[in-house]
């Protein structure tokens, strides 16, 4: 395959990256069954890429991880930048790892691709879990879109899981409708939070309160306890405003200090709570297939639009439709109706 008489730099990268293709899906899932970060950060790698081949080799990868049993908990951490997401993941990983427990930490940042390399689920914001062999880390997929960035991280999800993490956290600093792509794939969504000036409630972004399953005022230390505290009731006051979750969890408000590692243990048991309760009742499950169910439909719908979009007919058609709407021969209702009428015929 290595032609001698032309190993430039370029040439030997190249001759890299087919080897690196080389690993076939066995082996790949072989080595995330057993827990191979090397191999599981690949497979992650594969599915990441844009490449036709990567993508079927991932999916096949996929599909067997997915067969794999698990008891995992999944958590989406969000807040704005500066709020001590990555202080307390280190605090809450540390502690989950000293308790035997494997903890992967994955990202979803819509913007890592405009920043060139995300701010999310870098390394060296977390030293100590970085270096923990029952720690992986993996900064967001880039992409140029938010549903793809969203779609690789829930395929990174099953690996994670198939390679036996026991706690997937998943954070996002809610740019855009990111939390709303985390929060569709995680089981529980906590919100940090800082204490203000007394005006915690303004400038929360809407819905975001609906969908915390918890809310924790962080830097509750020092000099600010006495805020982190008066934080804490107005969120508390707050929350009671919203009605109740179907599946009967009342949100929670907790103040932490992830510098200080004070309060993370309680977040922890509350989320055990949280899970225990869910599993009982059968929300746990009901939940997790209601997600899959959503991506389902999301990524059809996604799909229909795609094929459409990419045939010349159909976007022709469009084109004398439009035109037609412009010039006021027809209204845009019945133009969308006799368009979807005249491409469907084809099929
Ligand atoms: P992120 O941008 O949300 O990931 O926030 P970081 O974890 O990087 O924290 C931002 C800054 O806040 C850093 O200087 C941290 O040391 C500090 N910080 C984070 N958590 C705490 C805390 O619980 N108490 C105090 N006093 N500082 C904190």
């Amino acid at each position: 395959m290595a032609n001698k008489k032309n190993t430039t730099p370029g040439t030997i990268s190249k001759i890299q990256e087919l080897r690196k293709q080389e690993i076939s899906t066995d082996t790949l899932t072989k080595g995330i069954f057993e827990g191979n970060k090397a191999l599981l950060a690949k497979a992650i790698t594969l599915l990441e890429s844009t490449n036709p081949v990567h993508f079927e080799k991932a999916n096949a990868v996929i599909e067997k991880c997915l067969t794999q049993p698990n008891s995992s908990i999944r958590l989406g951490i969000t807040g704005v930048p500066g709020v001590g997401k990555s202080s307390f993941i280190e605090a809450l990983g540390t502690l989950l790892t000293s308790k035997g427990k494997k903890v992967a930490v994955l990202a979803v940042d819509p913007t890592s691709s405009l920043s060139k390399g995300s701010i999310l689920g870098d390394k060296t914001r977390m030293q100590s879990l970085s270096k923990d062999p029952n720690a992986f880390i993996r900064p967001s997929p880039s992409g140029s879109s938010l549903g793809g960035v969203a779609q690789k991280t829930r395929e990174s999800i099953i690996l994670c899981e198939a390679a036996g993490y026991d706690v997937i956290l998943v954070e996002t600093v809610g740019v855009g409708q990111s939390e709303i792509a985390v929060h569709s794939m995680v089981d529980f969504f906590l919100l940090l939070k800082l204490s203000g000036a007394g005006d915690e409630l303004q400038g929360i972004k809407r819905g975001i309160m609906e969908m915390a399953d918890a809310i924790a005022i962080n830097k509750a230390d020092g000099d600010n306890l006495q805020r982190a505290q008066l934080a804490a009731t107005e969120f508390s006051r707050a929350l009671h405003l919203y009605p109740p979750k179907a599946n009967g969890w009342t949100p929670k408000v907790l103040k932490c200090s992830a510098t200080e590692h004070k309060g993370i243990q309680e977040i922890w048991d509350m989320i055990v709570d949280f899970v225990v309760q869910n599993q009982k009742n059968g929300h746990f499950i009901k939940n997790r297939q209601l997600q899959n169910r959503n991506w389902f439909f999301q990524t059809v719908d996604e799909q229909i639009k795609q094929f459409f979009h990419q045939k010349e007919s159909f976007n022709k058609a469009q084109k004398k439709m439009l035109k037609a709407i412009d010039e006021n021969k027809i209204s845009p209702f019945y133009a969308a109706k006799l368009l979807l009428e005249d491409i469907t015929k084809e099929l």
